[in-house]
């Protein structure tokens, strides 16, 4: 992947002491994702009830029973400056189209119909499932840090299975795909 060739042992201790100051702040970020997910129950629906063609080609039954969305006009992003993280300000401010918590996602309003979008947030589901919450966050926080949004390898890959979705037509299996992504990360960082 492109601005990922470092050899990872030189910056592996740098990474573990960022994400060891972000653990304090996990309690107050999932109780807010905890509320978040409360309010909205009743109003998020499952993905296995919705008619896309195409996604259960690529997600297992269980990730598409398991996932539910939410239509809103403003996708809800985690007051991180408000929490004391503000470094995150720039990612706070973006306009997003969509955004995953655990196995709920969040879509604008006016591309509830596309069928990538929920690709792109499915894999996230996934990613969420595979590296269980604290880690997902904390790698979340530690790339969107060191690589920014558009470079940060959560994001990346997403992104790039969205884009091979987007131009081909062959089937792939996303968690597959995924846990194989992620592995080295996860054990260089939290092994
Ligand atoms: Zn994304």
């Amino acid at each position: 992947m492109k601005n990922r060739s470092a050899p990872i042992y030189m910056d592996s201790y740098h990474d573990k002491l960022i994400i060891k100051s972000y653990e304090s702040f996990l309690p107050k970020v999932k109780s807010w994702i905890d509320n978040l997910l409360y309010c909205y129950s009743s109003q998020a629906k499952r993905v296995v009830d919705l008619s896309f063609p195409r996604l259960p080609q690529y997600f297992s039954k269980d990730i598409l029973e398991m996932a539910k969305v939410v239509y809103i006009d403003l996708p809800p992003q985690i007051p991180l400056s408000s929490m004391g993280l503000t470094q995150f300000q720039d990612f706070e401010k973006m306009k997003i189209d969509g955004v995953t918590y655990y196995d709920t996602f969040f879509v604008r309003l006016p591309l509830s119909s596309i069928e990538y979008l929920h690709f792109h947030e499915l894999v996230h589901v996934v990613q969420w499932r595979y590296l269980g919450s604290d880690r997902f966050l904390l790698l979340y926080g530690l790339e969107l840090m060191k690589n920014k949004y558009s470079n940060s390898l959560l994001e990346m890959m997403a992104y790039q299975l969205q884009t091979r979705f987007q131009n081909t037509t062959n089937p792939f299996n996303v968690e597959l795909v995924v846990k194989s992504g992620l592995e080295q990360e996860v054990s260089r960082l939290f092994d």
